[in-house]
């Protein structure tokens, strides 16, 4: 990275900003300082960036699918031609596993192909005329400009997953990306500006995301905010683009069951159990919150869960030994210590882990830990734990859905059974937007991925996502 303090990218040009406050961006495994951000600074240059947004967007938009995905294939290749230097970058600001933040990378660049492709087949309609002499088409158009507002638990998937099915389908873009992981937004685009896509089209600026949030929600040239992140947030952004009516898609977070029946193979459910609650510390939207074992397996299966847990290694996610890395930061610690507190008040059984390794390991790193017996009054049971804490409850027979279901959350579901009807039923009767059925990592980048209730609306992936661009206009003719 070429500089310590971030600059913002504005219409193809880098932004010194000359800020009151900047905010230092650390390196959750160690607490070294990697680079500032500014924060509180003349925010009327985001208006700047949303005009040159708004000046840019009627030539992109007219230009062929074809010449902006071309944009993209380049984009696509300097990622991939850089790619060791994105996934350091990665697990530096955001502590995720080097073999996590490799797989960021790919998954990425796949989101861009699969993002190429849709948006070259995607097509309008011909609807029939109730008269002799007229013809109807049905066309996609682009919105306008998007402002996007990303998170940082994958500082690199989570910007593609956005800007780059609007920029394919016409739109143009302003990003801000999380202040835990602007690097990997900046080098995105010192690649962006690399390729010398049309100024303007891509915007990148960073600071207090509460100032820059409310510009994008009453700025009118904003036509629609896509924001990934907590529900209050959402909230916040929801109200406040109800002035100028704005089009929004929320992901925000989950409380995933993770449901293992009597008759599922075990060691699969186990597997992907590992994977679903360990993976970026726990620290993803699908990742296991609660999790249900039936009575007839529980022992069992918490035996070996038990020997697999004392296995993880937890430490700095630049050595390929380690399993589990640290949390974003001291808040996150904080926050898992307050829920496992309330748990073990309430009566949860604590059999392994429960404290933070800050002390021992020096970053913000924190014991895989296994609660039983947890109910549906603790904390740790209805809030999104984001963090390496399995939580476990028993069940017998399918109320197991009616608890699964007892949640505001409804992003993911996992359901292990090898009974085919079960996992129809079971997976129909679930309220949320993804359900695994003995698979524990569901993402793929053609899949709409999105919730209900509130984690919000809107989906990501493959077609959807090019479609939550764009609008329908129909074209009347008369002949
Ligand atoms: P988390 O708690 O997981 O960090 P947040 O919702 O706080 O989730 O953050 C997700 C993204 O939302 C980040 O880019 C953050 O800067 C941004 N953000 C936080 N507060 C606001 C706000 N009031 N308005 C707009 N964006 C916000």
């Amino acid at each position: 990275m070429s500089d310590y303090i971030l600059k913002n990218y504005i219409n193809g040009q880098w932004r010194t900003i000359e800020a009151t406050e900047y905010y230092k961006v650390n390196n959750p495994a160690n607490l070294e300082v990697l680079a500032e951000i500014p924060w509180n600074y003349d925010f009327s240059i985001i208006n700047t960036a949303i005009d040159t947004a708004y000046n840019s967007f009627r030539s992109w938009a007219k230009l062929s699918v074809y010449e902006r995905a071309e944009f993209c294939e380049r984009l696509k290749k300097l990622i991939l031609d850089n790619k060791d230097e994105f996934a350091k970058t990665i697990t530096l600001e955001s502590g995720k596993i080097i073999k996590e933040a490799e797989s960021e990378v790919f998954y990425s660049c796949d989101y861009i192909s699969t993002y190429i492709a849709e948006a070259k087949s995607l097509r309008g309609e011909t609807i029939p005329s109730h008269i002799e002499e007229k013809r109807i088409l049905a066309v996609r158009q682009p919105l306008g400009v998007i402002a996007a507002i990303t998170p940082w638990n994958f500082p690199l998937a989570m910007l593609i997953r956005k800007i780059i099915p609007a920029l394919l389908v016409g739109c143009t873009t302003i990003v801000k990306p999380s202040e835990e992981t602007p690097i990997t937004a900046y080098k995105l685009f010192e690649l962006i500006d690399k390729i010398k896509f049309p100024a303007g089209i891509a915007n990148l600026v960073f600071g207090n995301p509460q100032p820059i949030g409310m510009i994008f929600c009453d700025n009118e040239k904003i036509v629609k905010v896509s924001f990934t992140g907590s529900v209050d947030v959402g909230k916040i952004l929801m109200k406040n683009s109800s002035n100028t009516v704005k089009k929004l898609t929320l992901e925000l977070g989950g409380n995933a069951p993770f449901i293992v029946y009597e008759d599922a193979n075990l060691q699969d459910a186990l597997d992907g159990l590992i994977r679903c609650k360990f993976r970026n510390a726990g620290q993803t939207c699908i990742s296991a919150n609660r999790i249900f074992l039936h009575n007839k397996i529980y022992d069992d299966f918490l035996n070996k869960l038990i020997t697999t847990m004392k296995q993880l290694k937890v430490g700095n996610g630049l050595d390929p030994n380690n399993n589990v890395g640290p949390l974003i930061n001291e808040q996150a610690l904080h926050k898992l210590e307050g829920l496992i507190t309330d748990a073990i008040q309430k009566g949860a059984k604590l059999l392994l882990g429960g404290k933070s390794l800050k002390e021992k390991l020096g970053g913000y790193f924190f014991e895989p830990t296994l609660l039983v017996d947890v109910t549906s009054d603790m904390k740790i049971w209805n809030e999104e734990i984001f963090g390496p804490v399995a939580v476990i409850r028993k069940f017998e027979s399918d109320e197991v859905i009616d608890l699964a279901n007892n949640t505001k959350y409804g992003l993911a579901a996992y359901i292990f059974t090898q009974n085919i009807s079960r996992a129809i039923k079971a997976s129909e009767s679930l309220e949320c937007g993804i359900v695994g059925i003995n698979d524990s990592t569901p993402s793929a980048t053609q899949a709409p991925f999105g919730g209900i209730k509130q984690t919000g609306f809107g989906r990501e992936g493959g077609k959807y996502a090019l479609e939550e661009f764009t609008y329908l206009k129909y074209l009347s003719f008369k002949i």
